[in-house]
């Protein structure tokens, strides 16, 4: 029961009523036995500092940081991990003896939804359909895990060059818009194609990045960081033409327990983290 000892974390977002978040973490919390509770914290944009401090001084263990938040959220902390540094934005922060530490979860989330199904990344060349945050933590994953091409392609050839000339490892990377012949000749060459756009997300599902399906490899692995729902049209057509897939549950699922973790300092129950979202989703 919620009492005088519960510890306290939460979401820091605008908005935050659709996040899967609190359902995961407050069964994962009640199913390892922990007196802790996650809450919605619904902030406006230009808040984001006095909410930052807010958490601190209440004492909770932490928050996680979501849009519009990640970015603007980085002059407000204490410190940064290296994953945050490398990303260059925030989802989860700590909080201890006073000080803020910001991490990014996403990255490693994303890399242990692949190894989670078996998916090798070293060595292997990447396709990714979008150019965003969630692009950012994707890339910066597979380059510190030793991938060794990332073709990146958007809808926009500039914001896709500038994106893939922004990481440190830069040479490994290649932003293009994704109707060109470079970007179509590396589709075949791909081992993994992730869609980092948000198309096809409920309730716009009948959407879906655009791809010369003909030109893919045969062997690549599909995977869509979209959750809801837990086979995106994207993912349907892929998995018809022979193809792995990899939903975002995955990522979403794991970058929820590596925070988990961080905060309660035990490791999460993350079959049940799993289950948890799919029946949510009713997927399950
Ligand atoms: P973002 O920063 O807004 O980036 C979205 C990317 O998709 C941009 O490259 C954008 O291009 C492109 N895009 C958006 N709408 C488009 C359209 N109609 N046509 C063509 N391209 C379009 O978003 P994000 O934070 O990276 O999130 C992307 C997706 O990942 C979302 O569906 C989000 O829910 C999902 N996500 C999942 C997880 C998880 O744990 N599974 C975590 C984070 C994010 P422009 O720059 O040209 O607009």
């Amino acid at each position: 029961m919620i009492g005088a000892k519960t510890r306290v974390v939460g979401l820091l977002g605008w908005p935050v009523e659709h996040s899967m978040s609190p359902v995961i973490h407050n069964a994962a919390f009640k199913a390892a036995g922990l007196d802790y509770v996650y809450v919605g914290l619904p902030v406006r944009p230009e808040d984001i500092d006095q909410a930052l401090a807010g958490v601190k001084a209440l004492g909770f263990s932490g928050v996680n940081v979501t849009v519009p938040h990640k970015v603007k959220v980085l002059p407000y902390l204490d410190a940064l991990d290296r994953s945050a540094e490398l990303v260059g934005a925030v989802n989860t922060v700590v909080v201890a003896e006073g000080r803020a530490i910001g991490y990014n979860s996403d990255m490693a989330g994303f890399v242990n939804s692949l190894l989670a199904e078996g998916v090798a990344i070293e060595g292997k060349r990447a396709i990714l359909l979008g150019a965003g945050g969630a692009a950012r933590a994707v890339v910066c994953g597979l380059l510190d895990n030793g991938i060794r091409q990332v073709t990146v392609g958007s809808r926009d050839k500039a914001k896709a060059a500038d994106f893939a000339a922004s990481f440190d490892r830069n040479e490994a990377v290649t932003g293009c818009n994704w109707g060109e012949g470079s970007f179509v000749e590396a589709l075949g060459m791909g081992d993994i194609v992730i869609n980092c756009t948000p198309l096809g997300m409920y309730p716009r599902e009948d959407e879906q990045p655009p791809l010369d399906w003909a030109a893919v490899n045969p062997r690549a692995v599909f995977c869509d960081l979209i959750y809801n729902p837990a086979a995106s049209g994207f993912l349907t057509r892929a998995r018809a033409a022979g193809h792995k897939t990899i939903g975002g549950a995955g990522m979403l699922v794991e970058q929820a327990a590596i925070a988990f973790t961080l905060w309660t300092g035990v490791p999460a129950p993350r079959e049940m983290m799993y289950q948890t979202l799919a029946e949510a989703l009713g997927t399950k």
